[in-house]
């Protein structure tokens, strides 16, 4: 399997729960190695501008009103099958249906204040990861 990289948001709702350490050590434990990192907070804008494939979805206004409701924590993450394999960490985008012991099911709200983004793949995780960080940002993988 290849070594990718993935994009992670903690979100604001995770950064408002003081998850930051628990959710970023859940992460580590599972084999995810931190290459960048950032505390962040968005504009309506800039989170638009994230979300814009949703754009037409009827929740993406109240998307756009929580991601920019406070400071988010963008990360880089780095492991072999990292995209799919940090979906599975963190469950199904609704925490009533995400599996037993995942970090939305364990600490999310609801479908919308769901704690954390993932990538869905390794072609957006480029793009998306480009969103928030130049390629001088990201720590070289030092074996
Ligand atoms: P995921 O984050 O699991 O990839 P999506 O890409 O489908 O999920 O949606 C992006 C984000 O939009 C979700 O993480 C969630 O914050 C929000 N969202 C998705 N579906 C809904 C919904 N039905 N109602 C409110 N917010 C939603
Ligand atoms: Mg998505």
């Amino acid at each position: 399997m290849a070594v990718e990289r993935t994009l992670a948001i903690l979100k604001p709702d995770c950064v408002r729960k003081n998850l930051i350490g628990e959710v970023t050590r859940r992460i580590q434990e599972a084999g995810f190695k931190i290459v960048a990192m950032k505390l962040t907070r968005l504009t309506q804008d800039t989170a638009g501008g994230f979300y814009a494939v949703h754009r037409e979805r009827p929740f993406f206004g109240e998307l756009v009103d929580f991601m920019s409701s406070g400071a988010c924590v963008p990360i880089v993450l780095e492991k072999e099958n990292a995209v799919a394999d940090y979906r599975t960490l963190i469950g199904a985008t609704n925490p009533a249906q995400a599996a037993e012991g995942t970090i939305r099911r364990l600490f999310a709200d609801s479908v919308g204040e769901n704690i954390v983004h993932g990538s869905d793949s390794t072609e957006n995780a480029k793009i998306e990861i480009a969103y928030f960080f130049a390629e001088s940002d990201i720590v070289a993988n030092i074996a």
